[in-house]
């Protein structure tokens, strides 16, 4: 026991190592690597965190492709106030049910009483539309296809999670009209997908939600699903819903069609959220920190001089500073680490900790033979590379590092899936934390039935998603939780 006491305060002289493992206690070690990683800071408030330079950056990057790509698709950003009124705040009844308990207002400024409370928006449906309404007139104001970049407050008080779960979070919010029936946008679908696995390296499933867990007041909602192991918890990445004609009705979103009728518009509205980064973190961080996908990383390389002894020094330093600008000039984000108060090893440690893909180390056999160490993050595997072909060389390793996070990610994620056919199945693969893909008669009241059938300690299990590649439903198949004939096959579990 003194040992363990005396390893305690060695790590905190050093600020570094972990105390709690992934494996042993996920919750700790996901709180402990959010904050050693220089992602986030508790703050005073619960559920409110401080994204720090290190998980903005992370932000940045997804935000510069997903902004470019909505631009290709013509949807233009736009800025709507963070206050909503009560009265359009619950013009349409299902959504404001749905979002009612999460709701924060303000009900003061100063000393004094507002004479009506004004609601901070947990979602802009009701703070955009009355807008629509006024612009859209004619099927010539049609499509309108807006986004905006915002923070969003939900007064959650199921345990807040950084990033995951939180009260106040940074998200974009699409809102699209058209003059015709829409589906929920798949092409905005794909680009979730793509933030997740081309970006993040977490592979997901597109699905649709049951009617029990679609949003509020739409007609349907579509989803990017992934899974985290460690808790065997699937969790939402990010949703396109399909409103119908339910927001135009309340709102009177009408206008002129070409036959000179008064219509209906339809309506999508679309968000992914910081959340992402909580899930990259769970998916991929290890024992000693973050592990970031090199497409994310705001440093890929981090070079560090190791002097030794009455070596060149001065010629260490000088090759890693060359090392830094050649990799540089190439579009790598190298940097190095000349900070003369640390030793290379706990430059080591730091670094690992937050998660930089690539290491470079500079030593004087390295400086005679004119190479360097590449040591990856992921796996640890040490490579010597010339100097003279770095760029190609640490290119390579980059993407091939992009690449096995995902397929190691994958094989976890796949080797929780488990297909069940019964009741019994079901129960068990709960128990060993499944993502349970069972055939379901997708009525409403049997997934309450399995919410109320599986509550416990660890929390109900729900409908994740209906994938939307279907796998057949062989002829007289049933439905695990109610023995009606099953409609389609539905991915289960606990969840975030
Ligand atoms: P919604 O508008 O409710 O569909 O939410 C859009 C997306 O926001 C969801 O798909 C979640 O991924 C994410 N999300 C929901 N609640 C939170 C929260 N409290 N903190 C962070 N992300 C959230």
């Amino acid at each position: 026991a003194t040992g363990g006491g005396k390893k305690k305060e060695v790590k905190k002289e050093t600020g570094l190592g972990l105390s709690y493992k992934k494996d042993e206690n996920f919750g700790e070690w996901y709180s402990e690597v959010v904050v050693n990683g220089e992602m986030i800071e508790y703050y005073d408030i619960s559920g409110c965190y401080i994204i720090r330079p290190w998980a903005m950056s992370i932000w940045e990057t997804m935000q510069k492709f997903f902004d470019a790509e909505i631009k290709k698709m013509k949807i233009q950003n736009c800025y709507f106030p963070l206050f909503v009124s009560p009265t359009v705040l619950q013009k349409e009844k299902d959504h404001i049910e749905g979002f009612a308990p999460e709701v924060a207002w303000v009900t003061k400024s100063g000393e004094s009483d507002l004479e009506v409370p004004i609601a901070i928006r947990p979602t802009s449906e009701t703070v955009m539309y009355p807008y629509y309404s006024k612009w859209i007139r004619g099927h010539r104001d049609l499509p309108l296809k807006l986004n905006q970049w915002c923070n969003v407050v939900r007064w959650e008080f199921s345990n807040p999670t950084p990033f995951i779960r939180s009260r106040e979070f940074l998200w974009q919010e699409g809102h699209t009209a058209f003059a015709t029936k829409s589906e929920a946008d798949d092409e905005i679908l794909e680009l979730y997908r793509r933030i997740y696995e081309e970006f993040l390296a977490v592979p997901v499933i597109k699905g649709k939600k049951s009617e029990l867990e679609k949003f509020a007041g739409g007609l349907y909602t579509t989803t990017v699903e992934a899974f985290i192991p460690n808790t065997g918890r699937g969790i939402q990445g990010a949703t396109s819903h399909c409103l119908g004609q339910n927001f135009s009705k309340m709102f009177e979103i009408i206008f002129e069609n070409e036959k000179g009728e008064k219509a209906m518009a339809w309506q999508n509205s679309w968000a992914y959220t910081t959340r992402t980064i909580g899930v990259m973190v769970m998916v991929h961080g290890d024992d000693k920190g973050l592990v970031l996908p090199p497409r994310v990383a705001s440093v890929q390389v981090i070079v560090v001089p190791v002097p030794y002894k009455d070596a060149d020094t001065q010629g260490i330093f000088d090759a890693c500073t060359a090392t830094v600008e050649t990799l540089c000039e190439a579009g790598i984000c190298a940097n190095m680490d000349s900070r003369d108060n640390y030793s290379p090893g706990w430059k080591y440690s730091h670094w690992e900790m937050k998660g930089v893909p690539l290491r470079i180390e500079i030593g004087p056999k390295d400086l005679a033979k004119n190479q360097v160490r590449a040591v990856r993050r992921d796996n640890g595997a040490k490579v010597d590379l010339p100097r003279s072909s770095l760029v190609e060389r640490i290119k390579e390793l980059l993407d091939e590092i992009q690449e096995s996070l995902f397929v190691a990610a994958k094989q976890r994620r796949d080797a929780c899936i488990q297909i069940v056919k019964t009741w019994d199945e079901f129960v068990e693969a709960l128990g060993q934390r499944k993502m349970i893909l069972a055939p379901w008669c997708d009525e409403e009241e049997v997934e309450k039935d399995v919410k109320a059938r599986t509550k416990g300690e660890m929390g109900a299990a729900k409908t994740l998603c209906s994938p939307l590649e279907q796998p057949e439903i062989p002829e007289g198949t049933l439905c695990f939780a109610s023995g009606k004939p099953a409609k389609r096959w539905s991915y289960w579990g606990r969840s975030y």
